[in-house]
Protein backbone atom coordinates (compact mmCIF):
# COMPACT_ATOMS: atom_id res chain seq x y z
CA UNK A 1 0.00 0.00 0.00
CA UNK A 2 3.07 2.27 1.23
CA UNK A 3 4.57 1.45 -1.77
CA UNK A 4 1.70 2.05 -4.34
CA UNK A 5 0.84 5.76 -2.33
CA UNK A 6 4.95 6.13 -3.26
CA UNK A 7 4.51 5.78 -6.77
CA UNK A 8 1.02 7.30 -7.28
CA UNK A 9 2.94 10.30 -5.94
CA UNK A 10 5.67 10.20 -7.81
CA UNK A 11 3.48 9.47 -11.00
CA UNK A 12 1.76 12.95 -10.34
CA UNK A 13 4.96 14.88 -10.14
CA UNK A 14 6.03 13.65 -13.76
CA UNK A 15 2.33 13.83 -14.72
CA UNK A 16 0.60 16.47 -12.72
CA UNK A 17 -2.92 15.77 -12.62
CA UNK A 18 -5.54 18.52 -13.21
CA UNK A 19 -8.70 17.78 -12.43
CA UNK A 20 -11.16 20.05 -14.39
CA UNK A 21 -15.03 19.96 -14.30
CA UNK A 22 -16.81 18.42 -16.46
CA UNK A 23 -19.24 21.34 -17.28
CA UNK A 24 -16.98 24.41 -17.51
CA UNK A 25 -13.40 22.91 -17.25
CA UNK A 26 -12.84 24.61 -14.09
CA UNK A 27 -10.44 23.85 -11.59
CA UNK A 28 -12.08 20.54 -9.25
CA UNK A 29 -10.54 18.97 -6.21
CA UNK A 30 -9.88 15.41 -7.06
CA UNK A 31 -12.70 12.92 -6.24
CA UNK A 32 -15.18 15.28 -7.79
CA UNK A 33 -16.65 14.96 -11.61
CA UNK A 34 -17.86 18.65 -11.27
CA UNK A 35 -17.57 22.30 -9.57
CA UNK A 36 -20.11 23.50 -7.70
CA UNK A 37 -22.21 25.09 -9.71
CA UNK A 38 -22.22 23.05 -12.41
CA UNK A 39 -22.99 20.21 -10.16
CA UNK A 40 -26.00 22.39 -8.90
CA UNK A 41 -27.09 22.59 -12.80
CA UNK A 42 -27.18 18.44 -13.07
CA UNK A 43 -30.76 17.75 -14.38
CA UNK A 44 -31.12 14.94 -12.07
CA UNK A 45 -33.75 12.42 -12.54
CA UNK A 46 -34.95 11.08 -9.40
CA UNK A 47 -38.14 12.90 -8.50
CA UNK A 48 -41.34 12.24 -9.92
CA UNK A 49 -40.49 9.78 -12.46
CA UNK A 50 -42.60 6.53 -13.77
CA UNK A 51 -42.10 3.26 -11.40
CA UNK A 52 -41.60 1.15 -14.43
CA UNK A 53 -40.01 3.02 -17.21
CA UNK A 54 -38.16 6.21 -14.91
CA UNK A 55 -39.78 8.56 -17.38
CA UNK A 56 -39.99 12.25 -15.42
CA UNK A 57 -43.88 12.34 -15.06
CA UNK A 58 -46.57 14.69 -13.46
CA UNK A 59 -47.65 12.86 -9.97
CA UNK A 60 -46.96 9.58 -9.00
CA UNK A 61 -47.80 5.66 -10.26
CA UNK A 62 -47.18 4.94 -14.38
CA UNK A 63 -46.49 7.44 -17.06
CA UNK A 64 -49.03 6.94 -20.68
CA UNK A 65 -46.48 4.42 -22.12
CA UNK A 66 -46.22 1.67 -19.71
CA UNK A 67 -49.30 -0.27 -19.48
CA UNK A 68 -49.99 -3.56 -18.19
CA UNK A 69 -47.47 -5.97 -20.56
CA UNK A 70 -43.48 -5.13 -18.93
CA UNK A 71 -40.62 -6.13 -20.85
CA UNK A 72 -38.74 -5.16 -17.89
CA UNK A 73 -38.63 -5.36 -14.55
CA UNK A 74 -37.47 -1.56 -14.47
CA UNK A 75 -35.91 1.38 -16.17
CA UNK A 76 -33.82 3.94 -14.31
CA UNK A 77 -31.14 6.72 -15.41
CA UNK A 78 -29.67 9.32 -12.79
CA UNK A 79 -30.22 12.40 -15.13
CA UNK A 80 -32.72 13.88 -17.65
CA UNK A 81 -31.46 13.99 -21.21
CA UNK A 82 -30.76 17.49 -21.18
CA UNK A 83 -28.20 20.37 -20.63
CA UNK A 84 -24.82 19.74 -19.21
CA UNK A 85 -25.96 15.76 -19.37
CA UNK A 86 -26.99 15.70 -23.05
CA UNK A 87 -23.72 17.92 -24.63
CA UNK A 88 -21.29 15.30 -22.48
CA UNK A 89 -23.25 12.50 -24.04
CA UNK A 90 -22.79 14.07 -27.39
CA UNK A 91 -19.09 14.07 -26.77
CA UNK A 92 -18.84 10.53 -25.39
CA UNK A 93 -20.75 9.34 -28.47
CA UNK A 94 -19.57 11.89 -31.33
CA UNK A 95 -16.36 14.13 -30.39
CA UNK A 96 -14.61 10.61 -28.87
CA UNK A 97 -14.35 11.80 -25.85
CA UNK A 98 -14.10 8.21 -24.40
CA UNK A 99 -12.58 9.53 -20.77
CA UNK A 100 -16.02 10.55 -20.12
CA UNK A 101 -17.25 6.58 -19.17
CA UNK A 102 -15.40 6.72 -16.29
CA UNK A 103 -16.97 9.84 -14.65
CA UNK A 104 -20.43 9.04 -15.38
CA UNK A 105 -20.72 5.39 -14.49
CA UNK A 106 -20.43 6.55 -11.38
CA UNK A 107 -23.77 8.07 -11.32
CA UNK A 108 -25.22 4.92 -13.08
CA UNK A 109 -23.36 2.39 -10.61
CA UNK A 110 -25.28 4.85 -7.88
CA UNK A 111 -28.54 4.65 -9.21
CA UNK A 112 -28.38 0.84 -9.48
CA UNK A 113 -27.91 1.07 -5.92
CA UNK A 114 -30.11 2.87 -4.79
CA UNK A 115 -32.87 1.29 -6.82
CA UNK A 116 -31.80 -2.20 -5.40
CA UNK A 117 -31.42 -3.66 -8.69
CA UNK A 118 -29.62 -7.65 -8.65
CA UNK A 119 -28.33 -8.60 -11.78
CA UNK A 120 -26.01 -11.23 -12.62
CA UNK A 121 -24.91 -10.42 -15.60
CA UNK A 122 -24.08 -6.70 -17.95
CA UNK A 123 -25.63 -7.08 -21.11
CA UNK A 124 -24.44 -3.42 -23.19
CA UNK A 125 -26.69 -2.39 -26.14
CA UNK A 126 -24.54 -3.56 -29.11
CA UNK A 127 -23.77 -1.31 -32.09
CA UNK A 128 -24.16 -1.89 -35.40
CA UNK A 129 -20.75 -2.98 -36.93
CA UNK A 130 -19.82 -0.37 -39.02
CA UNK A 131 -20.72 2.24 -36.47
CA UNK A 132 -18.43 0.54 -34.37
CA UNK A 133 -15.83 0.46 -36.77
CA UNK A 134 -16.61 4.51 -37.03
CA UNK A 135 -16.48 5.37 -33.65
CA UNK A 136 -13.78 2.55 -32.51
CA UNK A 137 -15.99 2.17 -29.55
CA UNK A 138 -19.17 1.09 -27.87
CA UNK A 139 -20.56 3.80 -25.54
CA UNK A 140 -22.75 1.64 -23.66
CA UNK A 141 -20.21 -1.45 -23.18
CA UNK A 142 -17.31 0.99 -21.75
CA UNK A 143 -20.13 2.44 -19.31
CA UNK A 144 -20.80 -1.72 -18.98
CA UNK A 145 -17.46 -2.78 -18.26
CA UNK A 146 -16.50 0.16 -15.56
CA UNK A 147 -20.01 -0.50 -13.70
CA UNK A 148 -19.62 -3.92 -14.11
CA UNK A 149 -15.72 -3.84 -11.94
CA UNK A 150 -17.42 -1.48 -9.52
CA UNK A 151 -20.59 -3.83 -8.82
CA UNK A 152 -18.25 -7.32 -9.64
CA UNK A 153 -20.69 -7.97 -12.24
CA UNK A 154 -19.50 -9.77 -15.48
CA UNK A 155 -20.28 -8.12 -18.80
CA UNK A 156 -21.62 -10.67 -21.62
CA UNK A 157 -21.87 -8.74 -25.44
CA UNK A 158 -25.09 -11.50 -25.77
CA UNK A 159 -26.81 -8.98 -28.18
CA UNK A 160 -25.65 -8.16 -31.38
CA UNK A 161 -26.80 -5.74 -34.06
CA UNK A 162 -27.81 -7.28 -37.32
CA UNK A 163 -29.48 -4.11 -38.69
CA UNK A 164 -28.51 -0.65 -39.65
CA UNK A 165 -31.23 1.85 -37.36
CA UNK A 166 -28.24 4.65 -37.29
CA UNK A 167 -31.63 6.46 -38.77
CA UNK A 168 -33.51 6.70 -35.79
CA UNK A 169 -32.95 9.75 -34.36
CA UNK A 170 -35.70 11.37 -37.19
CA UNK A 171 -38.21 8.69 -36.72
CA UNK A 172 -41.36 9.55 -34.68
CA UNK A 173 -42.48 6.90 -31.97
CA UNK A 174 -44.53 4.55 -34.27
CA UNK A 175 -41.73 4.71 -36.82
CA UNK A 176 -38.21 3.98 -34.67
CA UNK A 177 -40.70 1.10 -33.00
CA UNK A 178 -40.82 -0.15 -36.71
CA UNK A 179 -37.64 0.09 -37.60
CA UNK A 180 -35.79 -1.39 -34.70
CA UNK A 181 -37.75 -4.63 -35.33
CA UNK A 182 -35.37 -7.64 -35.98
CA UNK A 183 -32.26 -5.30 -35.06
CA UNK A 184 -30.81 -7.70 -32.40
CA UNK A 185 -29.80 -11.19 -32.24
CA UNK A 186 -28.62 -13.69 -29.42
CA UNK A 187 -24.86 -14.52 -29.82
CA UNK A 188 -24.66 -16.22 -26.40
CA UNK A 189 -26.98 -18.45 -24.84
CA UNK A 190 -25.77 -18.67 -21.35
CA UNK A 191 -28.29 -15.30 -20.36
CA UNK A 192 -30.52 -18.40 -19.53
CA UNK A 193 -32.01 -18.06 -16.03
CA UNK A 194 -29.62 -14.94 -15.34
CA UNK A 195 -31.12 -11.72 -14.09
CA UNK A 196 -29.67 -9.14 -16.66
CA UNK A 197 -29.06 -5.73 -16.47
CA UNK A 198 -29.46 -3.97 -19.63
CA UNK A 199 -27.10 -0.98 -20.52
CA UNK A 200 -27.33 1.86 -22.81
CA UNK A 201 -26.80 5.62 -22.81
CA UNK A 202 -30.21 7.28 -23.50
CA UNK A 203 -33.87 5.67 -22.90
CA UNK A 204 -35.42 7.61 -25.62
CA UNK A 205 -38.69 6.18 -26.85
CA UNK A 206 -37.78 2.66 -25.30
CA UNK A 207 -37.99 1.10 -28.40
CA UNK A 208 -34.73 -0.31 -28.56
CA UNK A 209 -34.46 -1.51 -24.81
CA UNK A 210 -37.84 -2.76 -25.71
CA UNK A 211 -37.04 -5.23 -28.54
CA UNK A 212 -33.54 -6.06 -26.98
CA UNK A 213 -35.91 -6.89 -24.24
CA UNK A 214 -38.06 -9.05 -25.76
CA UNK A 215 -34.75 -10.93 -27.82
CA UNK A 216 -33.43 -11.78 -24.46
CA UNK A 217 -37.05 -13.03 -22.72
CA UNK A 218 -37.05 -15.35 -25.72
CA UNK A 219 -33.88 -16.49 -24.64
CA UNK A 220 -35.63 -17.17 -21.15
CA UNK A 221 -33.71 -14.98 -18.87
CA UNK A 222 -35.32 -14.38 -15.57
CA UNK A 223 -35.38 -10.25 -14.92
CA UNK A 224 -34.44 -7.78 -16.33
CA UNK A 225 -33.21 -4.29 -14.75
CA UNK A 226 -32.51 -1.45 -17.37
CA UNK A 227 -29.67 1.13 -16.45
CA UNK A 228 -29.42 4.12 -18.89
CA UNK A 229 -27.20 7.64 -18.19
CA UNK A 230 -30.20 9.61 -19.11
CA UNK A 231 -33.74 9.50 -20.09
CA UNK A 232 -35.51 11.90 -22.20
CA UNK A 233 -38.22 14.19 -20.91
CA UNK A 234 -41.49 13.42 -22.80
CA UNK A 235 -43.13 16.22 -21.63
CA UNK A 236 -40.67 18.78 -23.33
ZN1 LIG B 1 -18.25 23.39 -13.80
ZN1 LIG C 1 -43.24 4.58 -17.90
Amino acid sequence: MKLFNFLENISEMVFPSNFKCLGCDRDILKGMEFCDKCEKNLPYNNKNICEVCGAKIDGVGKCVICGSKKSYEIARAPFLYEGIIKKLIYDFKYNNAKYLFKPLSKYMINCYLQNNMRADLIVPIPLFFKRFKQRGYNQSELLGVEIGKALNIPVLNALSRIKDTSTQTNLNFKERKENIKRAFKLVDKSVKGKNILLIDDVYTSGATIKEACSVLNSASVNKIYVLTLAHTDFNK
